[in-house]
């Protein structure tokens, strides 16, 4: 497995990098965001982003709303302060998880396992095109969403989310199992984040009646228009 560690505290990054090399990964450094965002492009293989935010130039937010713009590579976000979290895992960013320095090393190879699978399972699972009620139609393949022919820009996370509603419309999906799913088994933040992004898509998709919420349960896609009914004369 390929890690790019992007971190300007040698005192971190050493020990990290020679601990992942002894564990068979092969490992890049970068102690800048823009050296990373500049070894991302020019070196494509890369399996799993480790990130500090505080850097030098560039912060770790910009580095992953850089990254999003092209790649979905998985990106472990190392954190020291357990708040920016929501931030971290939030909206436009889209990193995949996060550990509170100073964190365990087999604890941080676990995590990378994980969010690798996880990139992985997305990607290999069925990539026939899912047309959805109110002429929604996502295709898993090219990860887009058209919506009564005019294509919407979800986030990956948004994408996630809808992805998962839509293996089986009609069907209530818990907050726990979405959580678990789209972000991940160790997720106990404030699942605010997820009402924030069930809006988000409401709002993209322009339909809002399309995400049910089954109140104090979790979500699910609505199968069937409701037909009009006609005042009675
Ligand atoms: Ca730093």
């Amino acid at each position: 497995m390929h890690v790019l560690i992007v971190e300007d505290d040698d005192s971190i990054a050493e020990p990290l990098s020679k601990g992942l090399e002894r564990q068979g990964f092969s490992v890049r450094r970068e102690s800048t965001g823009l050296g990373a965002i500049d070894a991302l492009a020019s070196d494509g293989h890369v399996d799993v982003i480790l990130l500090d935010l505080g850097l030098p130039d560039i912060d770790g937010y910009e580095v992953c709303r850089r990254v999003r713009t092209t790649a979905t590579t998985p990106i472990i976000v190392l954190t020291a302060r357990g708040d920016e979290i929501d931030r971290v895992l939030g909206l436009e960013l889209g990193a995949d998880d996060y550990m509170v320095k100073p964190f365990g090393f087999r604890e941080l190879v676990a995590r990378m396992n994980a969010v690798t699978r996880r990139a992985q399972v997305t990607s290999d699972t069925s990539n026939d095109s899912i047309a959805l009620d109110g002429g929604v139609e996502i295709d898993p393949r090219t990860r887009r969403v058209v919506v009564n022919g005019t294509e919407v820009q979800l986030t990956r996370k948004e994408f996630d989310l809808l992805r998962l509603l839509a293996t089986d419309p009609g069907a209530t999906h818990t907050r726990e199992d979405i959580l678990e799913q789209v972000w991940d088994a160790h997720w106990y933040g404030p699942t605010k984040t997820l009402d924030v992004h069930i809006a988000s898509l409401r709002k993209k998709i322009g339909d809002p009646g399309l995400i049910e919420t089954v109140r104090g349960v979790g979500f699910r896609l609505r199968t069937a228009t409701p037909i009009a009914t006609e005042p009675p004369p």
